[in-house]
């Protein structure tokens, strides 16, 4: 975002406006954090702000400031499509092409709004007149503390807002691990802690509130564990039945995908799990280094995301899907070995 878009964005929120914001399908911490942080910060600002979330979203983020006040498109489509339709102006955080909010595509496609995005996925799709999107950003809740700088407005970061920026930046970077964690990243989450997001709470808000179901089934999942030796590559399958035996509830699976890439020498981790409702397979893929699981989703599984964490779906059956996926990872046989 130039500064001339920045003055005139700055312009325009002068005024109570009537304003969405949008996190992507299934949202996660990064989406429910940014989202709320956002909502939090232009209600405080006088408009008559709403966030509307495509569909529900796990237990673990329950508990932030304001989550009571999302609003889910798949639960009051009326309503919702109704604040979408007089919206002056729509935020949509954390994705980057209108399918990725699901069911809402249409109505989105459709409205008046002036569109803001703020994200920090690959190829983003040129809907938004203003456009915040920086794919080497750790998360876009790390995106929206800069735009609080940009509006020269960090003092007004509530502890609720810096809770929500918090659990962001802190589930998109696996607790501050992955690469794209830099010197900054620190030092945003640094000023976060100082603005009231109490850091040992909120990790054990979202890590340690485990069902025993969930314990099980993460042990279904890693005795499920292949391992495709030559290819440096692992991953883990659920059927429907595994997920029914332990009660399965939305967020029960995250971060699952993860144990792939805990194997000593795997630079490549997938995880497949059964959707009977909606008749396909769920896909997470994450890498390590330079193979671009980005690039593999989109290519094999009409999906996306970043270089090392992206998904997408298959229509085939599990079987046909996991022996689908062994046959073209041979193909990268040789990326996977450099
Ligand atoms: P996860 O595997 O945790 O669901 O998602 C990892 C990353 O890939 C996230 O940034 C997410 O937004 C993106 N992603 C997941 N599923 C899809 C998909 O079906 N299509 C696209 N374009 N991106 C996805
Ligand atoms: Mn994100």
């Amino acid at each position: 975002m130039t500064s001339k878009e920045i003055t005139t964005l700055k312009g325009l929120l002068e005024e109570p406006k009537k304003i969405v914001i949008v996190p992507h399908k299934n949202p996660d911490g990064d989406a429910i954090g940014s989202t709320l942080a956002l909502h939090h910060f232009l209600k405080a600002k006088g408009h008559d702000c709403h966030v509307v979330s495509p569909n529900d979203y796990p237990e673990f983020l329950k508990w932030l400031p304001g989550e009571e006040e999302v609003i889910k498109f798949e639960n009051e489509t009326e309503k919702a499509t109704q604040l979408v339709n007089e919206a002056e102006l729509i935020f949509t955080l954390d994705f980057n092409h209108f399918s990725r909010s699901g069911l809402m595509e249409e109505v989105l496609s459709k409205a008046s709004a002036t569109y803001v995005m703020i994200d920090h996925h690959q190829q983003p799709d040129d809907y938004a007149k203003f456009m915040y999107s920086d794919i080497s950003a750790s998360s876009t809740c790390q995106l929206v503390y800069h735009f609080f700088e940009k509006l020269e407005e960090t003092d007004k970061i509530t502890p609720e807002i810096a809770t929500c920026l918090y659990i962001g930046v802190m589930t998109d970077t696996g607790s501050f691990r992955f690469p794209s964690t830099t010197s900054i990243t620190h030092r945003v989450i640094a000023d976060l802690i100082d603005k009231g997001a109490e850091n040992a709470l909120i990790h054990q808000q979202t890590f340690d509130t485990n069902s025993y179901e969930r314990m099980q089934l993460l042990g279904v999942a890693l005795n499920n564990l292949k391992v495709l030796k030559d290819c440096n590559t692992a991953y883990i399958s659920l059927s429907q039945k595994e997920l029914d035996d332990h009660k399965f509830k939305k967020g029960d699976t995250e971060g699952f995908v993860n144990y792939g890439l805990s194997v000593k020498g795997i630079v490549f981790a997938a995880i497949f799990i059964e959707h009977k409702a909606e008749n396909i397979i769920k896909i997470s893929l994450r890498s390590k280094g330079d193979f671009d699981v980005n690039q593999f989703a989109r290519k094999y599984f009409d999906g996306g995301g970043h270089i090392n964490a992206a998904g997408g779906k298959s229509d085939k059956n599990l079987q046909e899907t996991i022996a689908y996926f062994e046959e073209i990872v041979k193909k990268h046989q040789k990326e996977l070995n450099s």
